[in-house]
């Protein structure tokens, strides 16, 4: 734990975060307490509920209630295993009479793939998820090392959904035979991999289930009622899991933080709720818009909500919708 908030955040218009010593060993300089006005949370919340829930932050019974909801997202754990073979383009050369299973092109390139949910455990015994071509995706990450000695690498990953419910998972190695196990069976691959890396990720995707939009506007309201916006969250377990998903929240919580009034939403609904945490988007609304392909990479908004061109959310939305 890096930090932890000591003062009611309600009772003064900063945050005093106190750090233990260990966060400070490459800094003997910083102090071990410093005060902000703003802090943005990109951690996973139930951390940041353990944070901020000290017996001197005096939040209310009832904002504790909704804040409590930011960490009832369930999230599944992955075993992501990581081979490294020496022959290069691996992919290309290998060979199953027959073909590959469901329906492979033999010849394969591209990002990988992914296992449907409707492939049987019959037929996906070591409860795989899919398989990535990092080769393909990153075919120059070893810039010094000449392309016929770069290998092929690629990833296997295990469990997610199918792990539901589990307390322990596959060691190392029971991980490493199952992705090797795939590799075999669906690719053909049975040359002995030169290196191996296996990580455990516990808890890693989040899920949203039914109902996540309306625990989301509650957990804003927590944080509202709380922290009057000066505790902001972005990552993956609230507006999207992907990596844009991440990127584009933190940018609305940065764009937020120095503009206060140019995001979509209702008047009415910003009006009730008009403090940002974040989560705004889910108690404003989210602003629309129709996008469609007018030439093969060009992209023109044909349709937009109009509170959101009214708030200037869309950059160019005039222009656009004048054309
Ligand atoms: C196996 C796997 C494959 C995926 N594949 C894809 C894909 O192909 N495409 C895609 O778009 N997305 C993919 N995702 C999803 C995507 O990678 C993640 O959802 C996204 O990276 C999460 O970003 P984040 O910033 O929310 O969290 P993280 O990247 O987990 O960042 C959180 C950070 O907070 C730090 N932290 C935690 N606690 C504390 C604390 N108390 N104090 C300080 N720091 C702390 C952690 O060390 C970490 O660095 C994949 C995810 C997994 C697990």
């Amino acid at each position: 734990m890096f930090c932890q908030f000591t003062q009611s955040p309600t009772s003064s218009n900063r945050f005093e975060i106190s750090h233990t010593a260990a966060d400070h060993a490459a800094d003997s300089s910083i102090p071990g307490t410093s005060t902000h006005s703003h802090v943005i949370s990109a951690i996973t919340p139930t951390t940041l509920l353990n944070l901020i829930s000290s017996p001197s932050s005096n939040i209310s019974a009832d904002a504790t209630s909704k804040l409590v909801i930011l960490g009832q997202t369930p999230a599944v754990t992955v075993c992501v295993v990581n081979l490294y073979f020496r022959t290069p383009n691996l992919l290309r050369k290998v060979h199953i009479p027959g073909g590959l299973p469901m329906g492979l092109p033999l010849g394969l390139s591209g990002f990988g793939y992914l296992i449907p949910r409707t492939i049987p455990f019959a037929q996906n015994p070591e409860r795989a998820l899919g398989v990535i071509f990092d080769s393909d995706i990153s075919p120059t990450l070893h810039t010094t090392v000449p392309a016929d000695v770069l290998g092929t690498r690629l990833t296997v990953m295990l469990g997610g959904h199918w792990w539901d419910g589990w307390t322990s998972f596959p060691n190392e190695s029971e991980a490493q035979e199952m992705a090797r196990n795939v590799l075999a069976r669906h690719l053909g691959i049975t040359e002995e991999p030169a290196a191996m890396a296996t990580t455990l990720q516990q808890n890693c995707i989040p899920q949203y289930t039914v109902g996540h939009a309306g625990r989301m506007t509650l957990a804003h309201q927590g944080l509202q009622e709380s922290f009057d916006g000066r505790l902001r969250v972005a990552g993956s377990w609230f507006s999207g899991v992907g990596v844009n998903d991440c990127l584009r929240a933190a940018w609305d919580v940065a764009q937020g933080l120095k503009d206060a009034d140019r995001v979509g939403g209702s008047a009415k609904k910003k009006a009730l709720s008009p403090v940002r945490t974040g989560l705004e988007r889910f108690a404003w609304g989210r602003p629309m818009a129709l996008v469609k392909r007018t030439a093969p990479e060009q992209m023109e908004i044909s349709a937009m909500e109009e509170h959101a061109v009214e708030l200037g959310y869309f950059e160019n939305a005039q222009k656009y919708r004048d054309d």
